[in-house]
């Protein structure tokens, strides 16, 4: 069997040394398409991994770096998009009241 590849534990914080206890075969991601990679779906192999400190289980997820690197720009791309909303919304609010305020005067003429 392979060395397993020395990791930081999420739960403890204890690096490397972690054994393997399961995995999946490799999967096919869609849940991103991606433009940049037609006709190549991202794939990707989990494994499961038993902390040699706390002994709590975690997952892994191995992947070729161009593919995590996508999903990065697209997290990145996504939260730009929700900032961009939220700036819309105080703008739609700000105007609204505007509208309600000119409503009102002219109610009162
Ligand atoms: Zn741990």
């Amino acid at each position: 069997m392979a060395k397993p590849l020395d990791i930081r534990c999420p739960e403890c914080g204890r690096n490397g040394g972690h054994m393997v206890e399961g995995k999946t075969e490799t999967e096919y991601l869609t849940s991103i398409p991606n433009a940049d990679y037609p006709g190549l779906l991202p794939t990707y192999r989990v494994r499961t991994k038993r902390c040699v400190e706390c002994d709590k289980l975690f997952g892994t997820v191995e992947m070729p770096e161009k593919y995590f690197n996508a999903y990065v720009l697209e997290i990145a791309r996504l939260k730009g998009i929700e900032k961009s909303r939220a700036e819309d919304k105080l703008q739609i609010e700000a105007l609204t009241n505007k509208l309600k305020m000119i409503a009102e005067i002219t109610n009162d003429i």
